[in-house]
């Protein structure tokens, strides 16, 4: 029998446990810009201590081993193939959309590993670091640099009202008074003006007139969502106003037999998070799985249910923040859920991998 084409777009959390999960059943594509598959909630534990980068930073073929791997990004698509920027075309019976967000990253494993070293030493070199942006990755980084650099300054310079938008008020009053307690210094309802700074002023002006001496700085806010691509393509009026793909309740896209979407990148109403993102991924490979073994048959797909709101944002190594369906709770209790490890070995292990790995 001949195998199934399906192509998976994008290799991040969604994209990965679909590759690995699926590549025994059907001939699949994996397309991703880079060699790797980084555990994105682990990238700040990565810039106070660079070898953790080791375990949290994954060639694509340490999971996906038996697939074709291409290294570049989707540009565009038809009714069968999938387009890349490197000039490729590859054919597919099912595709899988799977771009969440898009960041500017090396290409190569060692060339991230490196890039998180150039941060450590910036981090280290620095008395004073000012972090523009308080969602969830200002929040983590700032806790991470003020745990384990407790003599550094650490300013957080906010837009919004409040820290962690996405999640409830509780939740940013408590990780506020834990980064108090920290001596991060906490302003918000302001942006900052990256071209006041000066290697002789060493100083950085806000929107309210507020001077900031810091010796570096960290831009930490969202990175953009990957579906810009989309907008010259046939799916172009399936994306909602946010540039989300509109999916049905078997996480295809509404109206298309053989495309799914899997991921932050699509309109599920839930929070975006990498659990659930996961969640996608296993039921879309159980849904491919019973289309192809259907045989032209129309199979009964599973169906997705959007997820109750539950985040936890980590604060340094052994303390966190958890906004669960009914609770928020800030302290030793979501440190031990997620802090220590922060979920990368078992990470590693739902993509058939060693927790840990060698030191080399
Ligand atoms: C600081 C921080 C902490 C977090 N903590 C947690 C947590 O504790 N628990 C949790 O569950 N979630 C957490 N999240 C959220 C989680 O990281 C996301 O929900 C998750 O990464 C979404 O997965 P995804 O596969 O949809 O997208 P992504 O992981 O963003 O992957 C998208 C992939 O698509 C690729 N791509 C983009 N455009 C193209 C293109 N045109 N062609 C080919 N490839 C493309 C990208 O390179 C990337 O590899 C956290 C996020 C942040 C920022």
């Amino acid at each position: 029998m001949v195998e199934k084409k399906v192509v998976i777009i994008g290799g991040g959390v969604a994209g990965a446990v679909l590759a690995k999960t699926l590549q025994d059943q059907a001939n699949v594509t994996l397309i991703d810009p880079k060699e790797y598959f980084e555990i994105p909630w682990a990238s700040l534990r990565a810039m106070v201590e660079p070898s953790f980068a080791e375990r949290t930073v994954i060639n694509h073929r340490e999971y996906f081993k038996k697939g074709d791997l291409i290294i570049s990004s989707a540009t565009n698509i038809s009714e069968s193939e999938v387009f890349t920027s490197d000039g490729r075309k590859i054919s597919y019976d099912y595709l899988v959309i799977a771009t969440g967000h898009t960041e500017l990253i090396p290409k190569t494993r060692t060339e991230r590993i490196d890039q998180y070293k150039g941060e450590n030493t910036k981090i280290k070199s620095a008395r004073s670091v000012l972090i523009i942006g308080g969602g969830p990755t200002g929040v983590e980084l700032a806790a991470e640099i003020a745990v384990d650099f407790p003599d550094k300054k650490v300013t957080i310079v906010h837009k919004g009202s409040r820290l962690l938008e996405y999640i409830g008020t509780k939740a940013s009053r408590k990780t506020l008074k834990w980064l108090k307690s920290k001596k991060v210094d906490v302003k918000l309802g302001q942006s900052v003006d990256l071209d006041s700074f000066t290697n002789e002023n060493r100083t950085y002006q806000t929107s309210l007139g507020e001077s900031i001496e810091a010796d570096t700085h960290f831009v930490c806010i969202g990175k953009p969502l990957g579906s810009s691509w989309l907008g010259e393509t046939l799916l172009k009026n399936y994306l909602d106003g946010d540039g989300r793909i509109k999916v049905d309740e078997y996480l295809r896209v509404k109206g298309k037999n053989n495309v799914f979407a899997i991921g932050d990148i699509t309109n599920v109403q839930e929070l975006k998070q990498g659990v659930f993102a996961q969640g996608h991924a296993k039921l879309v490979a159980k849904n491919l799985k019973l289309l192809i073994e259907g045989g032209g048959k129309a199979p009964k797909l599973g169906t997705y249910k959007a997820q109750a709101p539950m985040s936890i944002v980590s604060l340094g190594r052994r303390h966190g923040v958890a906004q669960f369906p009914f609770m928020t709770v800030v302290g030793r209790f979501p440190g031990i859920i997620k802090s220590g490890d922060l979920f990368v070995g078992k990470t590693r292990k739902d993509l058939g991998l060693e927790p840990n790995v060698k030191k080399s």
